[in-house]
């Protein structure tokens, strides 16, 4: 069995003691990684720090060549990487909308490629014969990059990618539960960066924690759960850490009633479904005008029977199963509060039979604000769709939350949608769409979905502190 390893400072480290990444469509254990210990957490923030001096003063073009040859190492490797990602995530290889681990591998080279190209321009407030003031965007130093099992290689992408061009240098802890996709990334990165530019150890909150609270990490980038996001913000308070923190969402679809419910269907299905619902900012909540409610209901309900449920390594395979255990229980356990709580299951509502974590695709009508499968984050296969009359009072129902990440509207009259989608309390707002993320525009959530932005001039800038200097010429 593959065995994986923390590499720190461009060599490969092992603490001796290892843990099993379980491949989630059948429960098996397939690969084995070494667990950091604290003392390695010491030695990858030491190695970071030493490389920071060189790989900061190297120039904007050298940063832009060495990260697109990252790109090109990724192109190289995708169908090694597309393995991984399906093993550890369960996602499928093509999957529903073309949502996969293609999707993830070819999504990673191009938000690499893109940010190399990126550039930190001087900004000049005043060139006159009184002064010069010019602002001038510094690295911050090493940047701690503590990342989730959804998205593994992807979000590590994200972060590491524009921490690196603005100048940083990096120690990634993936999620104990899908940290192949990232080691593997890592050792090829340390084949083009200098040692100790990009380091990876593997382990539990433990190791996150101690990251988190380490005197000599200048920022923290994480997406994760709203509450680790919360011990991650009070840990990195002891040095005043910079922080991006991509959290939670519970994003939620207005359907309006003059929409052509066939043609919608298929759209809100796959951005409610996608991943098995497992992604930051699936549709978690559809809200639908009671005109369409019924036929809208019965649209999505055939669409959850007949979408394919499978081992992601399987041809036609569009939804994987649930990526842990812990995440099945949770599925399982608003399932049966929804039933529960007068909930009419149209589609799925069980867990299916095996050794893998499959829970069939589930639609839940009749619930409302205040169910728990409706308030909170699902991160799974089973979407409540609630019944609405009143346009004026959705939008104030919708944002009757604390997750504040992403928010759509759906209807034949944009304008009318795209004022209301304005009024929602969120960081991405889409029109008759769901889910969309491009690498040149910001990307982030409002309220406890988190804060800061990523991708784009805006996100770099994340990975920067400003300096300001100032010439008086009188
Ligand atoms: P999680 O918070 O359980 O874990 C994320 C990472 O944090 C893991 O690497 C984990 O080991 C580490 N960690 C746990 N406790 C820690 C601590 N005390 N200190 C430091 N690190 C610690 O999240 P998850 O279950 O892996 O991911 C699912 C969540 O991520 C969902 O809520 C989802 O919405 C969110 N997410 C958000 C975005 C976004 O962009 N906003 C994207 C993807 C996922």
């Amino acid at each position: 069995m593959e065995e994986f390893n923390n590499i720190i400072n461009g060599k490969k480290v092992q603490s001796g003691a290892t843990f099993g990444v379980v491949n989630p469509a059948n429960g098996n254990v397939f690969a084995h990684c070494q667990i950091a210990d604290i003392p390695m957490v010491d030695r990858a923030v030491a190695a970071a720090r030493a490389a920071f001096p060189a790989w900061s003063k190297t120039s904007h073009d050298e940063r832009k060549e060495k990260i697109h040859a990252l790109g090109d190492a990724l192109e190289a490797n995708m169908p090694d990487l597309m393995a991984l990602v399906t093993a550890e995530t369960g996602k499928p290889m093509a999957g529903l909308n073309g949502v996969g681990s293609g999707m993830e591998v070819g999504g990673s080279m191009a938000w690499t490629h893109y940010t190399a190209d990126l550039d930190l321009p001087v900004d000049i407030v005043q060139d006159d014969d009184v002064a010069s003031v010019r602002v001038f965007r510094k690295p911050l130093g090493v940047v701690a990059s503590i990342t989730p099992w959804n998205w593994p290689l992807m979000i590590a992408i994200w972060h590491v990618i524009p921490a690196l061009r603005a100048g940083n240098t990096v120690v990634i802890k993936p999620s104990p539960l899908a940290p192949l996709a990232i080691i593997r990334f890592v050792e090829m990165a340390n084949q083009i960066l200098p040692p100790g530019v990009l380091n990876v150890i593997t382990g539990d909150a433990s190791i996150g924690a101690a990251l988190s609270e380490h005197s000599d990490v200048d920022k923290i980038v994480f997406t994760g759960s709203t509450p680790t996001g919360r011990n991650i913000m009070q840990a990195a308070s002891t040095n005043l850490k910079r922080l991006t923190l991509e959290l939670g969402g519970n994003d939620a679809g207005i359907i309006l009633d003059d929409v052509d419910v066939k043609d919608i269907a298929p759209k809100l299905f796959a951005a409610a479904f996608h991943n098995n619902g497992q992604t930051c900012a699936c549709l978690k909540r559809l809200y639908v005008h009671e005109s369409i409610y019924e036929e809208l209901c019965q649209e999505l309900a055939h669409l959850a029977k007949a979408v394919v449920v499978g081992d992601g390594m399987d041809d036609g395979v569009e939804l994987g199963p649930v990526q842990n255990k812990a995440q099945m229980a949770i599925v399982m356990e608003l399932a049966e509060d929804a039933r529960a709580n007068g909930g009419r299951f149209i589609a799925g509502g069980h867990a299916i039979p095996g050794n893998g974590f499959f829970f069939a695709p589930t639609i839940v009508a009749d619930l409302e604000d205040g169910a728990r499968l409706v308030d909170e984050e699902q991160f799974g296969p089973i979407v409540p769709v609630i019944r609405y009359s009143n346009i004026e009072a959705i939008i104030e129902r919708a944002n009757q939350n604390d997750n504040g990440l992403g928010g759509s509207v759906w209807s034949r009259d944009v304008a009318k949608a795209t004022a209301l989608a304005q009024q929602l309390e969120c960081g991405t707002a889409w029109v008759n769409d769901h889910g969309a993320v491009q690498p040149d525009a910001p990307f982030g959530g409002i309220k406890q979905s988190g804060f800061g932005v990523e991708f784009g001039s805006y996100g770099l800038e994340e990975y920067t502190s400003i300096q300001t200097v100032k010439i008086t010429k009188t």
